[in-house]
């Protein structure tokens, strides 16, 4: 049982797509969804704020999570203001897809089926919210799609372990006496300081973890200053650093304040440090895994080779810390340049959900 109705799909993801809205403001998109669901018989589920999940009970000992992001990211043309330029429409189609087949063979089902539709996966902050809701409980195995660029178009990947790293946003305050740009010993160089603590952060990634463990730490704002020869008084950094071992992220978190006690002495300025504790990595549980590329092989669905992990990071990691789970990447690449996921020109082509439809209603129901 692995019809695709085609037709349907490519409707959600032509209405989805034009639905694209913000994080925690998914509105439309939580209309039509539901919309979908109750045409589909499913009348009995629960929402926090946009998002919505509910059970088909089919009497069975397991219960299986199939999940599906909402948000959309800010696109800032004349036309739209938000697209669905991470492609969480494809990943809400490919769960509607599912549960279009699933309801209408109920009697095949080897699992009950907890659907959820998550708000605000970009923001990081929906997941927890529907966990807090009760979208997890007794959820033995979950599973979520995603699209990607690195995959050829009409296949999908799947890798064991860590899939998608842990990740911590921060920010640096770094603070001293405001002087002339000509006379640096009258107060205090935040800017260098500066500089030195972003520079000496991508030695400490390289000197003081285990090379073959992977960690990242990349800053992506630098404010401080007002004209070309005034030293500010302050320089604030932002940034993200990113893991996929505890042992990885105290490491770097250590050697944030370390750097930063030793730059406060040298400079004679002081220094903040605040890190919000982001998401864990997303760890795929090797035997569903394994499962999963056995489905696919018999199914005729291509199992792409690609096997390299993610240092983005995905809120879906708060379920599988929660139950054993796997994350199915389904391809959108049909060769050449392929603009990456974010990037204001990435599209997904309707038939990246078929494979991802096909694998999920087999493994529910075979
Ligand atoms: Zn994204
Ligand atoms: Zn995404």
């Amino acid at each position: 049982m692995e019809t695709i109705n085609i037709r349907q799909a490519q409707l959600d993801l032509k209405e989805l797509f034009e639905r694209a809205e913000p994080s925690f403001g998914e509105y439309r998109t939580s209309e039509y969804i539901k919309e979908r669901l109750n045409a589909m018989g499913l009348t009995d589920w629960k929402t926090c704020n946009t998002g919505i999940f509910g059970t088909i009970d089919a009497g069975k000992e397991k219960t299986v999570g199939i999940r599906a992001d909402m948000d959309a990211l800010p696109a800032n043309t004349e036309k739209t203001e938000y697209m669905h330029l991470c492609g969480h429409h494809a990943n809400m189609t490919t769960i509607l897809g599912v549960l279009e087949n699933i309801t209408k063979n109920r009697d095949k089902l080897k699992y009950n089926v907890r659907y959820i539709f998550q708000p605000a996966e970009e923001v990081i902050g929906g997941a927890v919210t529907m966990i807090e809701a009760g979208c997890m409980e007794g959820v033995d195995e979950v599973f979520a799609t995603h699209t990607t660029p690195d995959v050829a178009l009409g296949s999908v990947a799947l890798i064991a372990g860590g899939c998608m790293a842990g990740s911590n946003h921060f920010e640096v305050r770094i603070k001293g006496k405001s002087t002339h740009a000509a006379m640096p010993s009258s107060g205090t160089d935040t800017v260098t300081a500066a500089c030195e603590y972003v520079m000496s952060m991508q030695t400490a990634i390289t000197r003081l973890k285990n090379p073959v463990d992977p960690g990242l730490i990349s800053f992506g704002m630098i404010n401080g200053g007002t004209a070309a020869n005034i030293l500010p008084e302050t320089v604030v950094l932002q940034g993200t650093f990113r893991h996929f071992d505890p042992v990885v992220k105290e490491v770097i978190h250590n050697a944030m304040q370390t750097r930063l006690k030793a730059i406060e002495e040298f400079y004679g300025v002081t220094g903040e440090l605040i890190i919000h504790d982001g998401t864990p990595p997303v760890i795929c549980d090797k035997d569903l895994v394994a499962k999963l590329i056995n489905l696919s092989n018999a199914k005729d669905i291509t199992v792409s080779r690609y096997d390299r992990k993610s240092m983005g990071g995905e809120d879906f990691a708060f379920m599988t810390e929660l139950a054993k789970g796997a994350f199915i990447w389904q391809g959108v690449s049909t060769g050449g340049y392929q603009p990456p996921l974010h990037n204001k020109d990435y599209r997904v082509p309707d038939e990246a959900v078929y494979p991802g439809i096909k694998l999920l209603t087999a493994y529910l129901t075979d």
